[in-house]
């Protein structure tokens, strides 16, 4: 047909309206979604026919079109993933995810009014912060805590607080930058602190900070180096010389320990990452870390440390801004109480169960998952084999967790196209790529997922 015939067979909007199907949908949908839905469809056919890129249609093509379009509009913009890719904190796909009390407690918290900054023995204003303090001072031993909205917050209040227009003296070695966002010389420019750095990229001793001290000086500035380690001939100042020299010369320490770990991670095989215990007794005097790495709770910026410097924070006006929200604070509490048991920790904690769990248990998994995926698939072929986890989230760089993946091999789709549809999926799935091979780890893949994975196949089989 001509151009200009196909225009003219174009549907009008009123005519749509009445057919039944769209009828239907006005039933149990928006209508600004429906109209929205319908003029997308008939301005895409308009489009094609005059890019001359086909030469007839039907309505009923035009109405399957608006069907598409309407449940996409209709899904919320939040999908659940299953992450397949090994990398346990997974920043992009939301880092932890919540135990149960910590769900139970946000839910409460959600549905209901609440005691958030109310005391309910005296009848009058109560702190928010107080639902976690007490837990918090608690497991870590320090005299006080404060909780703000992530961890680069944390940080940015503590200097600010602290060192606002003084000088900050932190190592050449840990001028880090995590994930790209957060860059230590950048939130200090932002802090109002000045920066002095000493020593070397790879060396640097308790003379250095010394040397450095001057009436201007406001704070020592350690940070973990999170995501990288520097091998071969390095040195870093130990807590107990830099706590040391903080009492001799009277300038506090601010420590962002980063992730913030609560267990010592040793005790289970892996190499040994501070935690935030050995650092309060060291004597820092202020320790900030993340809510959702390694601790496994929420987004948040925990500090703990010396009541005089908290106490100081928890009047700045900074504070405010960066004020921590009610769901935030009831996971960390639920997520903290687990903490009080460390049996209990490792094994209601999704992120430390994921962590910790053996790679004998991944292959049995995978085995169990393997057997489904075979007794429906005959168009791929699985194999089940060792490989590494990632802890992710800039914590424990290097760090090699044993574990079991399946391979997936298909002679007609390539490991891209896999990729693709999967992310495509209704609810998708976020795999690996590696040397020409799609592989899916068995430890970040719940048992609950394991039919979806399945359904994936089938439909990619088709
Ligand atoms: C991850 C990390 C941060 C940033 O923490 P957020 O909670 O993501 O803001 C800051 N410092 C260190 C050392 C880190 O590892």
């Amino acid at each position: 047909m001509e151009k200009n015939q196909l225009l003219r067979k174009l549907p009008k909007m009123d005519e749509l309206l009445n057919e039944q199907i769209v009828k239907l949908e006005l039933a149990k949908t928006m209508r600004i979604i429906v109209i929205e839905s319908l003029r997308e469809s008939i301005n895409f056919y308009r489009d094609v026919i005059l890019k001359g890129e086909i030469k007839d249609f039907s309505e009923r093509e035009i109405l399957e079109d608006f069907k598409r379009r309407v449940e996409i509009k209709k899904q919320s913009n939040f999908k659940n993933v299953i992450n397949a890719t090994g990398v346990i904190i997974h920043t992009n796909l939301g880092r932890s995810i919540l135990s149960e009390n910590a769900l139970d407690n946000v839910i409460t918290v959600a549905n209901n009014y609440s005691n958030l900054e109310y005391n309910l023995e005296n009848g009058s204003r109560g702190s928010r912060y107080k639902h976690v303090e007490e837990i918090l001072k608690r497991i870590t031993g320090a005299e006080a805590s404060l909780v703000v909205n992530n961890n680069a917050a944390a940080v940015m209040l503590a200097l600010n607080t602290l060192c606002n227009g003084r000088e900050a003296i932190v190592s050449r070695g840990q001028l880090v930058e995590i994930g790209g966002s957060f860059r230590i010389p950048e939130v200090m420019k932002f802090s109002g602190a000045n920066l002095v750095e000493v020593g070397s990229t790879n060396r640097t001793h308790i003379e250095d900070y010394e040397s450095a001290v001057n009436e201007n000086t406001g704070v020592f500035l350690k940070v973990h180096t999170s995501n990288f380690k520097i091998i071969g001939f390095s040195q870093e100042v130990s807590l107990e010389e830099l706590c040391k020299l903080s009492v001799e010369k009277r300038v506090p320490v601010i420590e962002d320990i980063g992730s913030g770990t609560l267990i010592d991670f040793s005790k289970y095989g892996f190499t040994h990452e501070p935690t935030v215990q050995e650092s309060v007794k060291s004597g820092i005097d202020v320790v900030t870390f993340s809510g959702d790495k390694m601790l496994g709770g929420p987004q948040a910026g925990i500090i703990v440390g010396k009541k005089k410097y908290i106490d100081e924070m928890k009047k700045n006006q900074l504070t405010r801004a960066l004020r921590v929200d009610k769901m935030t604070l009831a996971a960390l509490e639920g997520t903290l109480r687990y903490y009080l048991d460390e049996k209990e920790a490792v094994k209601n904690i999704p992120t430390l169960h994921m962590l910790l769990s053996s790679s004998n248990r991944q292959k049995n998994r995978a085995q169990i998952l393997k057997e489904k995926l075979e007794s429906k698939i005959h168009t791929f072929k699985f194999t089940v084999e060792k490989d590494y986890s990632m802890v992710g989230g800039g914590s424990m760089p290097g760090e090699e967790i044993p574990t079991y993946v399946i391979k997936v091999k298909n002679n007609k789709i390539s490991p891209e196209e896999i990729d693709k549809k999967f992310r495509e999926a209704p609810l998708p799935i976020i795999v690996r790529i590696a040397k020409d091979e799609v592989i899916m780890d068995l430890r970040t893949i719940f048992d609950r997922d394991f039919n979806t994975l399945v359904d994936a196949f089938v439909n990619l089989s088709e």
